[in-house]
């Protein structure tokens, strides 16, 4: 049914070999978990539990609440309030999976420590740009893809795990890729993606439900934020075809804001005639002085350059992030500065 492959030559022999030999398994994402990164993991861990495996997931750190609609989400081991057991089960792991991320620094800090000192074979599937070759045994990469749940469906299929495909962890596959394009609005203009929405309706997911329980079901503060966050603090650059959004953390206190409640903020002003590129920075509520950085674009503006140049991150084509150590006015300046250097992307097209 689906018709594009992502498994190389002996990647499916090796990874045969490697489960066989495995009894604990550990299952892991990047910090700051999305749909994709939990939707995978939640996904991954039911497809080896059904191969009779000791599963568990391992995430960096707190995700939003919504995602916890996943199946199993409420079983994921979280690194920064669990350290110690997180620590145990990375140790004692005979194989890791490394899912929706390329390069072991984006687990954070501590938890890139355990993982580096950990023996186990490491497998990465995932979908970004360069990933860091050295820091795996196995990469199965498809930058190409809308989402790792959709590499990841692919991985099933060739693997032919597709008989234990059931509902629940179809669902958690489409969460994924319906996070990560934005409820197919942009990164899905391939057939394979619908062909593989085909397939997970097919094995009973129900798509309504999962996008209800992922975009509606807002808390009143999330919605006065967003609010006040376009009225007051948008700033549209309309030569340069862009907006940039602030928020400090005394804004985030005043509206009562929880972990995933500013999520798709940064797309918001895409909605805008003549807006190509959205710029999002928010102070990091855990490390004082750090700006975080969340960029989006539409079309050929390279997000991803802007970040690598600009704010030492990178990501996507049209959707990337990175940091700033400063205050939150300088952010701003420097962006500014940045933007003009930025700005033959911007102006055509
Ligand atoms: P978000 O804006 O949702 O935090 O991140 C969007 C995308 O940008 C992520 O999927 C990831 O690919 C990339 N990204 C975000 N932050 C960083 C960063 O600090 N470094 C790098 N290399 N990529 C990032
Ligand atoms: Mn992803």
């Amino acid at each position: 049914m689906l018709h594009e492959k992502v498994l190389a030559d002996g990647q499916k022999e090796q990874l045969e070999t490697w489960l066989s030999a495995a009894r604990r398994v550990v299952v892991t994402c990047h910090v700051g978990p999305d749909g994709d990164a939990v939707g995978s993991v939640t996904a991954m861990v039911g497809l080896l539990e059904k191969q009779g495996k000791e599963a568990v997931g391992v995430v960096p750190n707190v995700f939003p609440r919504n995602l916890y609609t996943a199946s199993g989400a409420d079983r994921l081991v979280v690194f920064e309030e669990d350290a110690d057991r997180a620590q145990t089960l990375i140790a004692g792991a005979d194989l890791v999976l490394c899912l929706d991320y390329n390069a072991l620094h984006r687990t954070g800090d501590r938890m890139a420590v355990v993982m580096r000192a950990c023996r186990a074979p490491r497998v990465m599937i995932d979908h970004h740009l360069e990933p860091e070759e050295s820091d795996f045994s196995m990469l199965v990469s498809q930058p190409e893809m809308c989402s790792t749940c959709e590499v990841l469906l692919h991985v099933v299929s060739e693997m032919g795990w597709l008989p234990m495909l059931d509902a629940d962890i179809a669902s958690s596959i489409y969460l994924g890729m319906m996070t990560d394009t934005g409820a197919f609005s942009y990164a899905s203009n391939r057939g394979e993606v619908f062909r593989c929405v085909a397939l997970l309706l097919d094995r009973g997911i129900d798509k309504d439900r999962i996008y209800r329980n992922i975009f509606w079901g807002a808390s009143d503060s999330r919605m006065r934020a967003m609010g006040y966050l376009l009225y007051v603090n948008m700033k549209l650059m309309k030569k340069l075809h862009t907006s940039i959004i602030t928020m400090t953390n005394q804004e985030w206190r005043r509206f009562y804001l929880k972990t995933g409640d500013t999520e798709g903020f940064v797309n918001l002003p895409l909605q805008i005639e003549g807006i190509r590129l959205s710029i999002f920075l928010r102070e990091d509520p855990d490390v004082p002085g750090k700006i975080r950085v969340s960029t989006r674009s539409v079309d050929d503006v390279p997000c991803n350059l802007l970040a690598q140049e600009y704010f030492n991150g990178g990501g996507h084509k049209n959707a990337a992030g990175g940091s700033l150590m400063c205050t939150m006015d300088e952010a701003v300046e420097h962006v500014k500065r940045s933007l003009q250097k930025f700005q033959d992307y911007l102006k055509n097209g």
